[in-house]
């Protein structure tokens, strides 16, 4: 039977962080210190829980972090992942087909890694970038000299052929609500999909507000002005609405949690760095999958376990609401 929560929600997307270590320090999302803080766990680990929940019904894996390529043997540890086959529709046996494995990325180390994950059995990559302009990228990240790299990671995993790829830009306002325009340009032009994302109140720093957040429409009447927009046709497990620019080049995405939240059709679960799940990204406590490891559970055991939380799993955000409670972990400890 397929992994389903008590919503009807079928779990079919796993995000694995393996390491809250990151080499940036965003503004949105980080207070500027150093620190991980809960640490990462041996690749073996990841592996069998990513094997367990593949025989449960999960498609798509997305290693993520902090910063997932600041880890040593990611290359070797995608290797092992793409040697799991899914079950088709839980007939375990028949009609295997190969994992989707994603990877989200800052980009700082990513040209020199990108065909070796190619190689490895990486699918496709999204790269985290917050500005076309280099001055006002450094400003962002705190980190001097970064974009270059980035925009070399880019163009290497194009090179690469790890397709599609995306370019996830959050936006906050009073740091670059103005490079709208500019990533519709840098869309077309390197032949990328840009994706905005509204700002979540995910941040160390505690400094999110709803006026902090440049909202799908606003994001939508910015890049008219520069270009008529068309919206595509998107699945609705997809968590970005998408459009296409009116002359068929270029497209962007947006990805509204806040003023459009979408997790009536979410398909999501996250393993921590340091081996909890968490079955939304504000929830409130998370779920110790590596201490049952630790006391000898069998994969049979750990299935139950993963049964029981999934059936936890919250209906919905509140962000923005009276009742918001704020998540029990910042972004970057989660894994984004
Ligand atoms: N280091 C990698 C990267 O930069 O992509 C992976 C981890 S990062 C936490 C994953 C994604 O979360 C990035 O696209 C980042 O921009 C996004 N993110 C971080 N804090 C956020 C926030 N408060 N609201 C919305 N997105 C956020």
């Amino acid at each position: 039977m397929p992994l389903t929560d008590k919503f009807g929600r079928p779990i079919t997307d796993l995000r694995i962080s393996i390491t809250d270590r990151c080499n940036y320090k965003c503004v949105y999302c980080r207070t500027g210190n150093e620190g991980a803080l809960y640490g990462d766990l041996p690749f073996d680990d990841y592996l069998r829980m990513a094997r367990v929940l593949v025989g449960m019904g999960v498609t798509k894996i997305r290693l993520t972090g902090g910063e997932p390529l600041l880890r040593n043997g990611v290359v070797n540890f995608v290797r092992n992942l793409a040697q799991l086959r899914t079950p088709n529709n839980g007939h375990r046996g028949r009609d295997e087909y190969p994992l989707d494995i994603a990877l989200t990325t800052n980009g700082h180390l990513l040209a020199d890694l990108a065909q070796p994950l190619k190689d490895a059995g990486l699918t496709r990559v999204t790269v985290s970038m917050d500005a076309v302009d280099p001055d006002r990228f450094a400003r962002i990240t705190r980190v001097p000299n970064g974009y270059d790299h980035v925009l070399a990671g880019i163009r290497a995993a194009r090179r690469a052929g790890l397709w599609p790829l995306k370019v996830n830009c959050v936006l906050m306002r009073g740091f670059n609500e103005d490079q709208i325009i500019p990533f519709g340009m840098f869309a077309r032009e390197e032949g990328v999909t840009v994706r905005f994302i509204e700002f979540m109140p995910l941040e160390e720093g505690r400094t999110w507000s709803p006026t902090t957040v440049v909202t799908l429409d606003e994001i939508l009447e910015r890049m008219a002005e520069y270009r008529p927009l068309v919206e595509i046709p998107h699945a609705r497990s997809e968590t970005a609405r998408r459009y296409r620019f009116d002359d068929g080049v270029g497209e962007i995405g947006i990805i509204a949690p806040v003023s459009h939240p979408f997790c009536g059709h979410c398909s999501r679960i996250r393993i921590t760095s340091d081996g909890k799940i968490r079955t939304c990204l504000f929830s409130v406590w998370d779920h110790d999958l590596h201490a049952q490891m630790q006391r000898g559970a069998s994969d049979e055991e750990l299935e139950d376990f993963i049964h029981g939380v999934i059936q936890k799993k919250e209906e919905r955000h509140h962000i923005g609401e009276p009742d918001f409670v704020p998540a029990s972990r910042t972004m970057v400890h989660i894994g984004g």
